[in-house]
């Protein structure tokens, strides 16, 4: 199973903010889009980072209400890990694990910003995966009885 099937299967919408708007605004754009983590774009659509709720936790951890008017800029991971297409769930998982994050962006051959996929992603498809093959070796006991 690779990225590109996880993709398939879900919205295309990649849901951004800019560096320059407030924590606030970030909060309220989780909230009514349900996601956990926004990609942060420059003018010209590229990736300068990613802010996460986690993100928002430890600003208000160490600032207090105050944070929330501060711009995403001052609390988004600049050093964002990212992943291809092709590359395979369990590699995507393995990065997951290993970078304690649980959203991955998706850049193209050509570094476009093509996807996002999110660790609910990644269990819903070992899921999927899992009950196909369940099924697939039924089918296969009862042929074979
Ligand atoms: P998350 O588990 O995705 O909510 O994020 C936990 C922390 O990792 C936050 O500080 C995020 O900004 C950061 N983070 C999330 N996704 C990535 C990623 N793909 N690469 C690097 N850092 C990330």
């Amino acid at each position: 199973m690779q990225v590109k099937h996880i993709l398939r299967e879900k919205s295309p919408e990649i849901v951004s903010i800019a560096a320059e708007a407030t924590l606030s605004e970030a909060a309220r754009l989780l909230w009514r889009k349900r996601i956990g983590a926004l990609i942060v774009r420059d003018g010209q659509g590229a990736l300068l980072g990613i802010v996460s709720e986690r993100d928002l936790v430890r600003a208000v951890a160490e600032e207090s209400v105050t944070a929330l008017a501060r711009p995403v800029s001052a609390y988004m991971t600049r050093d964002v890990a990212t992943c291809g297409e092709n590359d395979t769930v369990d590699e995507l998982m393995e990065m997951m694990t290993q970078g304690r994050f649980r959203h991955v962006p998706v850049l193209s051959a050509d570094d476009r910003l093509i996807g996002i996929v999110s660790i609910g992603d990644v269990v819903k498809s070992r899921i999927e995966e899992t009950v196909r093959e369940a099924t697939t070796l039924r089918q296969y006991i009862s042929a074979a009885g």
